[in-house]
């Protein structure tokens, strides 16, 4: 995102703006960061992982010149393939659950993706997208399956080009980072490369109703409880991008501010943002309140509010949930 010469798209990918948000800084008297993954030129933190994935299997020789990727994504990921794979001409095939928003499908489309809707079935069973993915790959000659999850290009996108940007642009100050996670790959990868600069940052995860990963940092089970309507984040096992990441601590944030925190961002900072990203600044703001005066947390904006238009910026879609935003200020943190 970064400006100059760029060779081509995939040089584009990553760069992002890390900005502080500043009326809710100021309310908070602290700083609260948040890189702007928004802007990559898919539009999602989704690109960097799919570049990875990519230039790793054109390395090992996996993707061939013409050849296919396959992947199984609620969207995103699926995104970040498509444009960067027509970009070095490759075709995909991507699978996603049926209930994720209309937009998704339609950017596949556009892009030209062959795009497999199927029916949300729990990871166990073999009609899972994720499993559906990996047989069309394992099926199809001159096809990779790109495999998010447990890729390790995924967590080391992050751990070599995120993690070390909010670094340098945050001075090495920052006493929290904060963030929820889909894959882990986002998480584990910045957090991995955070500590290790200074193990005094603290991580925190933050993690949706209908998700595991809160109970397995706070206990080491897998309990889940209650659902969310926000896509892209919440996992119910532990993947390999996400297996062994730092935690410091772990939060639950409920919809409900997700959602007051996107109107809030929309109307107060001008920043148009996706639900995750809504959901990781609430929990960015309320660690910070566990943080000295002046303290800095950073969190990641996983994509923007044109992602989520039909949904979290549509009121008869917001009203049918019992999401319709009230909050005047900033209460519901
Ligand atoms: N935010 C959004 C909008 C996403 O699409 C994703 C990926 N599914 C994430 C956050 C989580 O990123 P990761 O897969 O790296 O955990």
């Amino acid at each position: 995102m970064q400006g100059g010469l760029k060779p081509d798209l995939f040089a584009a990918v990553g760069n992002t703006p890390l900005i502080r948000i500043p009326r809710l800084s100021g309310a908070l008297g602290r700083n609260i960061l948040g890189k702007c993954e928004h802007l990559n030129p898919g539009g999602s933190v989704k690109d960097r992982a799919a570049k990875f994935i990519i230039e790793a299997a054109e390395r090992d020789g996996s993707l061939q010149p013409g050849g296919t990727i396959v992947e199984g994504t609620a969207g995103n990921t699926g995104i970040a393939l498509a444009l960067l794979g027509n970009a070095r001409g490759y075709r995909t095939i991507i699978v996603v659950p049926d209930d994720q928003a209309p937009e998704k499908f339609e950017l596949l489309r556009i892009f030209g993706a062959d795009v497999r809707a199927v029916p949300v079935v729990p990871f166990a069973d073999d009609n899972n997208y994720y499993h559906v993915a990996r047989h069309i790959a394992g099926q199809t000659r001159g096809t990779i399956w790109a495999d998010q999850f447990n890729n390790p290009a995924n967590k080391e996108a992050h751990y070599r080009t995120t993690g070390p940007e909010i670094w340098e642009d945050s001075g090495g100050s920052i006493d929290a980072f904060v963030s929820a996670a889909g894959t882990g790959g986002t998480y584990a990868g910045v957090c991995a490369y955070l500590k290790e600069r200074d193990p005094r940052v603290r991580c925190v995860l933050v993690d949706p109703l209908g998700s595991s990963l809160y109970a397995y940092i706070k206990c080491g089970t897998l309990d889940v409880e209650g659902e969310s309507v926000i896509e892209g984040i919440g996992i119910k096992r532990i993947t390999e991008n996400f297996k062994g990441a730092p935690a410091d601590d772990a939060l639950r944030v409920e919809d409900r501010a997700a959602v007051e925190m996107a109107h809030y961002l929309l109307r107060e900072e001008g920043l148009w943002l996706g639900g995750s990203a809504a959901l990781n600044v609430v929990a960015a703001a309320r660690v910070s309140k566990a943080c000295p005066a002046g303290a800095t947390v950073v969190t990641i904006f996983g994509d923007g509010g044109a992602r989520a238009m039909s949904r979290l910026y549509n009121e008869q879609w917001l009203a049918e949930n019992d999401l319709t935003p009230t909050a005047r200020g900033l209460e519901f943190l």
